[in-house]
């Protein structure tokens, strides 16, 4: 049993198979969830003994702090160590409207886009809810400062590891527990379109943000694997009923890479398959990784790009690079990390 996973329902009837009373479900899931506690020591209304018998029988899963970096913009990344000795690591973010994370889903990645870091040292595995929970705890514990938004957008593909994902969600929303609003959640995907299509199942109002990087199959091939297997069509098509039944709007990522996808041509394609879509398309200068021969499209570029697409009645912003003296791309921290211990 991996109790800081549980919901409140299956925390209980543990206890109660247990024998333990019934009200030290409750606390004990207000310790984890509501004042972050991850140590029974620190639960202080639990007798001596009862802490003993949990730790024993009931052993809290959740990831380490192992490094901190603070970038001068105010940028935090948190490297954390995991009960199996790997690395993941989140970034906490300040914007005007509240303090944002990204949180990682998976050690590693198994979906190999050709620009992003956390594929470099190939996929471990995937996370558990607790885990992804206690990179949110730790770091409101670090900062003292509260966290109101969540972005799956560190490493891992969510979809990839969805169970998991969607239970990190139900105990991140629990009015038990932190109680953050569904609304400022969001779950990026490289496009992995029957991940989708279940995401949808379930109705969130959570924000869904679509990588697309590119506005046809034969560029988006060349960097993204997974256009291999779902091409863009197929996504988009999703898309648009992902957006029709949930009326909420789709963010697409794009990361600018000069010579690659930032043309007025791409800019004109991508307006054209985007046109009539309840969606936002976000530019991103890309990020410089070390192996990686790509370099980030020049501001101009970027300018235009965002006029094509703005004249065609499409929504553009161009992300705010943050944290950039600190390795606060996806996978760079870890990887220097590996890199150090020599098993990169
Ligand atoms: N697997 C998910 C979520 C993790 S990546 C996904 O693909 O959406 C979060 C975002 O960062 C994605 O849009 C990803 O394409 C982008 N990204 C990865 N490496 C980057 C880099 N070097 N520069 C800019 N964006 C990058």
């Amino acid at each position: 049993m991996d109790i800081l996973s549980a919901t409140f329902d299956e925390l209980s009837s543990v206890f109660k198979e247990n024998s333990i009373q019934g009200f030290r479900a409750s606390q004990v899931y207000e310790w984890l969830h509501k004042h972050q506690v991850l140590n029974y020591d620190e639960m202080t209304n639990l007798p001596k003994a009862l802490r003993e018998e949990l730790k024993e029988k009931l052993p809290i899963v959740c990831c380490s702090p192992a490094g901190k970096q603070t970038a001068s913009d105010g940028t935090v990344k948190m490297l954390y160590s995991l009960h199996d000795g790997d690395y993941i690591e989140c970034v906490i973010m300040k914007y005007k409207y509240g303090n944002t994370i990204c949180v990682s889903s998976q050690v590693g990645c198994k979906m190999g886009c050709a620009f992003c870091a956390s594929t470099l040292g190939g996929f471990k595995r995937c996370l558990s809810a607790g885990e992804m929970l206690s990179q949110i705890y730790l770091a409101q514990k670090e900062t003292g400062e509260r966290i109101s938004h969540v972005v799956l957008m560190g490493m891992g593909e969510p979809l990839d590891n969805f169970d998991n994902v969607m239970r990190f969600i139900e105990l991140l929303t629990d009015e038990k527990g932190q109680n953050l609003s569904m609304r400022n959640i969001s779950l990026s995907t490289c496009g992995i379109v029957p991940g989708i299509e279940k995401l949808l199942g379930k109705r969130l109002q959570l924000t869904l943000s679509v990588s697309l990087h590119a506005p046809n199959d034969e560029i988006r091939s060349g960097i993204m694997p997974v256009n291999n297997r779902y091409h863009i069509g197929e996504l988009l098509d999703m898309c648009r009923k992902y957006t029709k039944i949930t009326s909420r709007r789709i963010s697409f990522e794009y990361a600018m890479l000069s010579g690659v996808n930032d043309s007025d041509e791409c800019a004109d394609e991508l307006a054209r398959r985007l046109k009539g879509m309840l969606c936002h398309v976000n530019l991103i200068p890309v990020n410089k990784v070390e192996e990686s021969p790509f370099t980030p499209s020049s501001p101009e570029r970027v300018k235009k790009f965002a006029a094509i697409l703005e004249k065609s009645g499409i929504t553009v912003t161009v992300r705010r690079k943050l944290g950039s003296d600190i390795d606060a791309s996806c996978g760079q921290l870890r990887r220097k990390k590996n890199a150090e211990r020599g098993t990169a």
